[in-house]
């Protein structure tokens, strides 16, 4: 079960690029009198980075702060492994429940994240799609293959340079990307 009193650790830190991100932005909006957050905010502002254990602090900082604490995942090293991860505390209404981005995905290859899987698909990138999910501070692409595969199971698909050695390439895909050249 969850604890929402549960505090943010370094390894949540480490493991969720975006908890830095939204440690950067309320340090950048911070206006509070706090010595602790008024030092992270400078060294933010001259470095650029923070440490771990400084990021881990503002965040434990911010979940005393109203405006803020509704908007904070739960910390994942409180959330069981297997349990749908609670995200939200509260939400506004106000805000649009996901805006999507404008974003050029680089990588040629779509591939199931399953040991079973054989094949590689070939990513369409103009239906391939990055939202922002603004009550979750969380980005989620939604990627597309050629061939209609794997759309939405994005937590087991990954993007791909290359074609690793023990898979092939989806030949529906290559067919459908040829045939609409
Ligand atoms: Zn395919």
């Amino acid at each position: 079960m969850t604890d929402p009193a549960h505090k943010y650790t370094d390894r949540d830190v480490r493991e969720l690029p975006y908890l830095t991100q939204i440690a950067y932005t309320y340090l950048d909006a911070y206006h509070g009198d706090f010595e602790f957050l008024l030092d992270a905010k400078r060294i933010h502002a001259y470095q650029g980075v923070l440490s771990i254990a400084t990021i881990r602090g503002v965040l434990n900082c911010m979940r005393a702060d109203p405006r803020w604490a509704g908007y904070l995942p739960i910390a994942p090293s409180c959330v069981s492994p297997g349990l749908v991860t609670p995200r939200l505390r509260t939400v506004n209404l106000q805000r649009p429940a996901r805006i999507k981005l404008n974003a050029r995905f680089k990588m040629p290859y779509l591939m199931s994240t399953w040991p079973t899987a054989q094949v590689v698909h070939m990513l369409n990138r103009d239906r391939t799609e990055l939202w922002w999910y603004p009550h979750v501070l969380e980005y989620r692409w939604v990627p597309a293959a050629y061939c209609g595969g794997l759309r939405w199971r994005t937590n087991y698909l990954m993007m791909l340079h290359d074609i690793p050695a023990d898979r092939r390439l989806c030949l529906r895909c290559v067919a459908i990307y040829e045939g609409g050249k």
